[in-house]
């Protein structure tokens, strides 16, 4: 283990957030980042996690404290360190916490103990660095174990879960009765979702806040790109560059619970026929960049099987697309880009959090056709997009692409009404004020 790393965030001035948002949303945020700087003058706000890139808590990290920074809040982003039995176990967590089997390994004494151990790890490093009356915001099951060794040094401990299932199941109360433990003396937890705070939480005294996430609207990820910029990426991925060609693009980790492999096979055997100059991109980042993600590489060479056995025909119209992680920004780029050439979003998931990548897809003006699992279902409201009651059902998803797919008017309605959306819920002010109200309640 190498230990804790610091991730270094540029600072983004609040201002340059005014014309997308307003005068007076821009405004209200103002004076609350003041109100903000002013009460957690003296101490730092950390965040924790164990990834610097890859997957929505990074994304949306990178957002968060380059705004706190831009606000005048010292605020700074650590990531924890693990070995791989540490990153099965948690991974592991993941899955269950999302209703999910994933491997059948067990959650017992052992493997608390070994996570235990490498929390400690960590705690010792962390805690030369952080003072009593210090913030810190730990976000999903990897920090857990920090969250006692943190109160008792008297830091104000928010613990935030970023996943969640919407109907609790076997898999899930496993999951909680070994985090619960470690979560407890935290004095406030924040889920994405109310259907994602799990019963013993909400019998619980402390603090259970619901705060969605966001996206920044003018990140490399999301800001407005030229159409040669998107044309070199679009080229660089081998993908069609002429927009008169439709491409249905989902953005995800190589991750089950994402079925890539799913949405290719829907894609086959509904749009492949129906819609003939249609492509399908899968997209996601190359498999060693992840870190604390093991089942990647797996995954990634399942959808590469998956793919080998397509017939010839659909093997032409379905790409599978690894991007760089070495390069965070220019890996945002080019998912940016991706997500402005798509005609239509797709995300398929079997179980989400809250999915990031559905709010990016609006945010570029893209109907979506997503399962109506986890934040989704808050994110594609009426006329939006199609949202599948059955994420299994892989003919009814081809289906709807190719509906769609023959329907252009319909679809640049949707995306017109996907990009408003977006901006009236999940832009990052939103997420800025609820953030804090939250740190005011818990800092005082
Ligand atoms: N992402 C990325 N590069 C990739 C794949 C994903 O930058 O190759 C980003 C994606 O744009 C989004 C985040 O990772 O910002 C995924 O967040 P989401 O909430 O959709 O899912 P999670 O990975 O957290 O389960």
């Amino acid at each position: 283990m190498g230990g804790l790393r610091e991730v270094d965030v540029p600072r983004l001035p609040l201002d340059r957030l005014r014309d997308v948002i307003g005068d007076g949303r821009y405004d209200a945020l103002v004076a609350a980042g003041d109100g903000m700087r002013d009460r957690l003058a003296g101490r730092t706000v950390w965040n924790v996690n164990s990834t610097a890139s890859g997957g929505g808590v990074a994304e949306m990290l990178r957002v968060l404290v380059g705004y706190g920074a831009g606000i005048g809040i010292d605020v700074r982003w650590l990531v924890i360190d693990g070995d791989a039995p540490f990153f099965e176990i948690t991974k592991r967590l993941h899955n269950r916490i999302h209703g999910s089997a994933g491997d059948d390994g067990a959650l017992g004494e052992a493997e608390a103990a070994h996570y235990d151990a490498v929390a400690a790890r960590n705690a010792t490093p962390l805690l030369e660095q952080v003072r009593a009356g210090d913030v810190v915001l730990l976000h999903d099951p990897q920090t857990a174990g920090l969250v006692a060794p943190l109160e008792a040094a008297d830091a104000h401990v928010v613990w935030r879960c970023h996943i969640g299932a919407d109907a609790p199941n076997s898999w899930t109360q496993e999951a909680w009765r070994f985090l619960e433990p470690f979560v407890s003396p935290a004095a406030a937890l924040v889920f994405s979702r109310r259907a994602h705070v799990p019963d013993w939480a909400q019998r619980s005294a402390r603090r259970v806040t619901v705060i969605p996430p966001s996206i920044d609207p003018l990140s490399p990820k999301n800001a407005p790109l030229d159409d040669d910029a998107i044309r070199r990426v679009v080229a660089r991925c081998d993908l069609p560059e002429d927009d008169g060609v439709p491409l249905v693009v989902q953005v995800s980790r190589w991750d089950r619970l994402k079925d890539m492999r799913g949405v290719m096979v829907g894609f086959a055997s509904q749009v492949v026929d129906a819609v003939p100059e249609a492509h399908l991109a899968l997209v996601g980042p190359a498999v060693d960049g992840v870190g604390d993600d093991p089942e990647g590489a797996e995954v990634l060479h399942e959808c590469t099987a998956a793919w080998e056995s397509l017939p010839p025909d659909a093997r032409q119209r379905v790409h599978l697309v690894t991007l760089p992680m070495d390069d965070v920004e220019e890996n945002a780029r080019m998912v940016n880009a991706l997500q402005r050439r798509a005609t239509i979003v797709a995300q398929k998931s079997l179980a989400e959090g809250f999915g990031l990548t559905v709010a990016e897809g609006m945010w570029k003006g893209n109907p979506v056709v997503a399962s109506a699992v986890g934040g989704i279902v808050d994110q594609v409201v009426d006329g939006t997009g199609v949202l599948l009651d059955d994420p299994s059902d892989l003919d009814v998803f081809g289906e709807a692409l190719v509906k769609l797919l023959h329907d252009p008017d319909g679809m640049a309605a949707m995306g017109r009404r996907a990009r408003e959306h977006v901006l009236a819920e999940f832009a990052g002010d939103r997420h800025l004020l609820r953030w804090g109200a939250l740190l005011d309640e818990v800092a005082s």
